[in-house]
């Protein structure tokens, strides 16, 4: 059965794209079955997985309004070697008619029921913003991955968000942890990211991976290219330090 993790933070550009889009690279390098759910209008995982949101017939809108299946929506990343359930501007029109349905925060997980068996891992790319949405990816989750950049106001959002989990735990989701807290567009000479990087260390202890991602440029070069960014220059600081921190999730779930 399929480990499922939200990659999520309701900070707009923190990294969670970038991180769902080469974690599923690197995972799939590791020789995972990956499937990434698109969970954002703004369709970047889909693009960056080399998918055209502009052309695609059904969406994970359909499957969330119960019009399509995930069998039929999903997609190939012929440049991830994963599996994309894709989205595109279509899908924000979901959140104000998922009010009607029924159990409208499980839609999500009810939809991937049907292919967890042929996966390790689904990732989920979540929006920026603590919507529903976003509770459909964390009530579908195992666990919450939580990208952030070592700066001051990260801090103060991040209890936005660990309340929130803490909720969704309690009320919808028993099996839903957080599975930890990833530093990205780390920049070692700047003496406030050292800082704040020691702050999360000392609160959230072992929650904090140890993998560390560098702002690198490469990184950012990729989805132009329709690339996960750990298969447009493997060399590269930014793609070895994903394919790190894909090897620590698999050591870290283990002991799930
Ligand atoms: P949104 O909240 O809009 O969905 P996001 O949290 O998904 O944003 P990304 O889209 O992954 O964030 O990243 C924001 C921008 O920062 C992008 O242009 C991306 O290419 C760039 N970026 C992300 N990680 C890195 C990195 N490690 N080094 C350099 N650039 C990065
Ligand atoms: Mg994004």
């Amino acid at each position: 059965m399929a480990k499922i993790f939200c990659v999520a933070n309701q900070k707009g550009g923190v990294g969670k794209t970038t991180t769902s889009v080469n974690l599923a690279a690197g995972l799939a390098k590791i020789g995972q079955r990956v499937l990434l759910v698109d969970l954002d209008p703004q369709g970047n995982a889909t693009m960056g997985a080399g998918i055209n949101k502009a052309e695609l017939e059904a969406t994970v809108y359909q499957v969330l309004l119960g019009l399509a299946d995930v069998k039929s929506t999903r997609k190939h990343s012929e440049t991830g070697k994963f599996d994309v359930l894709p989205a595109n501007r279509e899908l924000a029109g979901a959140e104000v008619e998922m009010v009607e349905l029924e159990q409208r925060e499980k839609r999500l997980k009810n939809a991937l029921a049907e292919v967890e068996a042929e996966y390790d891992f689904m990732l989920i790319d979540c929006p920026p913003a603590l919507s529903m949405l976003t509770l459909n990816g964390l009530c579908a989750a195992h666990g919450v991955i939580i990208p952030m950049q070592c700066e001051y106001y990260a801090l103060e959002g991040l209890s936005d968000l660990v309340n929130t989990i803490k909720i969704v735990h309690a009320k919808l989701n028993p099996d839903l942890k957080i599975i930890g807290l990833l530093r990205v567009m780390f920049d070692p000479r700047v003496t406030l990211s050292q800082q704040v990087s020691a702050q999360l260390e000392q609160h959230f202890g072992d929650k904090v991976f140890k993998a560390i991602i560098p702002r690198n440029v490469r990184l950012a070069e990729a989805p132009s290219y329709g690339m996960p960014g750990v298969v447009f220059d493997p060399s590269s600081k930014g793609a070895q330090a994903y394919v790190a921190f894909g090897t620590e999730m698999v050591e870290r779930i283990k002991s799930m």
